[in-house]
């Protein structure tokens, strides 16, 4: 650990530019103030830490009541949807009967006009007889051929019997035909009626599925929201953990800031005294055992590789207090900076994350890589710029394999005020 520590104090030496020289020197009093006064807003902060969890806890459990709102309301709907279905699949097997007897009655109606046709047929040929004999001679000649009175009244009544038969019969069938086709239009009518309820039925379930779709766009959409916030939120003691962390960091950083500035002084004064420049030279002096190969210069580089999925900011209604950068392959994670871990531990929100504070020229910065499927540095170890910490993942309240990488220009604290849009400042794909 000692070790890593006179590493890093060289680093932050390097990263403050100019170490020797009484201004430089003053320059470097001034920032261990400035970390100082960073430090104690810290402190105070950690006291604080109530209303802001009640805020969130309160937000999620608002959120949480919306979406049991919406299921309660889908599960509604699913019953509506049941209730219709049934209701069609009913009507539709009433359709389906109601068809079975139009044909029936169609087929009856069929027989029974064939039957009127045989008998019309019957009929004509009866009267042609009749035209041909003369009409009604046969009667006549049936009724003089009577032998007796007795005989005449008998077949007199048989002749008015036949006349009597021919027209009942087809009174009968104009009678059965007349009902068949009353029986008939009121089947059909009846049909007409289901079809239309049929109709109704199905345009219902249609209304019913598009509500639910849109219930269900909703729902998505209240998740995505409370993941949000649920990502951003810790609990107390998380919290508690951080900000402890935080200060031990920027005691850490003071500390070396001092020896740097010791360190400065002496060789200052060496320098004074043999007159010799050799300005830059600490430029070159901390050669980076695990530098990798595309670590920008300057204070920053960028913490992975992929393609931004999500911006700082907007996310639906929400607030997004970092940037996401998706990657298909459990790519690493670097540090953003010259830095000292404040925690490396699993989140419930934030899945594995690293917390780092950096000091640069005295101005706190934070960063945080969160989701991370396995976390290769601990609490209170130092990193260097584009040192490997841990590996991209889907960890914690996330959907999908990304990194989400928050920047703070300030130390992190709960309400995320200093966080801002890394963007232009921290490389990123
Ligand atoms: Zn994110």
């Amino acid at each position: 650990m000692k070790k890593t520590v006179i590493t890093v104090a060289v680093a932050l030496t390097v990263g403050l530019g100019t170490t020797f020289g009484g201004v430089a020197i003053k320059t470097e009093a001034e920032s261990i103030s400035s970390l100082k006064g960073e430090q104690s807003k810290i402190h105070d902060k950690r006291s604080n830490l109530k209303e802001d969890i009640n805020q969130a806890n309160g937000q999620i459990n608002s959120l949480k009541n919306q979406q049991a709102g919406v299921q309660s309301e889908m599960k509604r709907i699913d019953f509506a949807i049941e209730d219709t279905t049934t209701k069609i699949n009913d009507k539709t097997e009433k359709v389906k009967d109601t068809k079975a007897e139009v044909t029936k009655l169609q087929a009856e109606t069929k027989v029974i006009k064939e039957r009127i046709n045989k008998r019309n047929v019957l009929l004509k040929d009866r009267a042609r007889s009749y035209q041909e004999n003369g009409g009604m001679v046969n009667y006549l000649d049936v009724l003089i051929g009577s032998t007796s009175f007795n005989d005449f009244i008998d077949r007199a009544n048989a002749v008015a019997t036949i006349v009597q038969a021919d027209q009942d019969i087809i009174k009968q069938h104009e009678a059965d035909k007349n009902e068949l086709a009353m029986k008939q239009a009121k089947v059909e009518k009846d049909l007409s009626n289901l079809q239309k309820m049929l109709a109704d039925l199905k345009n219902m379930n249609q209304q019913l599925s598009a509500q639910k779709k849109e219930k269900d766009k909703l729902l998505a959409s209240l998740k995505d929201k409370e993941e949000e916030v649920h990502e951003g939120m810790m609990d107390m003691q998380e919290e508690e953990q951080i900000l402890a962390g935080q200060e031990a960091a920027i005691q850490k950083a003071i500390q070396m800031e001092k020896e740097a500035q010791a360190r400065a002084a002496a060789e200052a004064k060496r320098n004074t005294s043999s007159n010799s420049s050799n300005s830059g030279s600490n430029n070159n002096s901390a050669p980076r055992s695990d530098a990798t190969p595309n670590v920008s210069s300057g204070y920053w580089t960028q913490p992975t590789t992929g393609y931004r999925s999500s911006g700082f900011g907007g996310r639906g209604d929400g607030n997004h207090y970092g940037v996401d950068i998706a990657n298909g392959t459990k790519v690493p994670i670097v540090a953003a900076a010259d830095g000292v871990v404040i925690r490396s531990y699993y989140s419930s929100s934030y899945g594995n994350c690293i917390f780092v504070s950096h000091s640069i020229n005295g101005k706190v910065y934070t960063t945080i890589y969160a989701h991370m499927t396995a976390r290769y540095v601990g609490g209170g170890a130092t990193v260097k710029k584009g040192q490997k910490i841990g590996l991209m993942g889907n960890t914690g309240a996330s959907r999908g394999q990304h990194l989400h990488f928050e920047l703070h220009k300030g130390p992190w604290t709960p309400d995320k005020r200093y966080a801002i849009n890394p963007v232009g400042i921290v490389p990123l794909p």
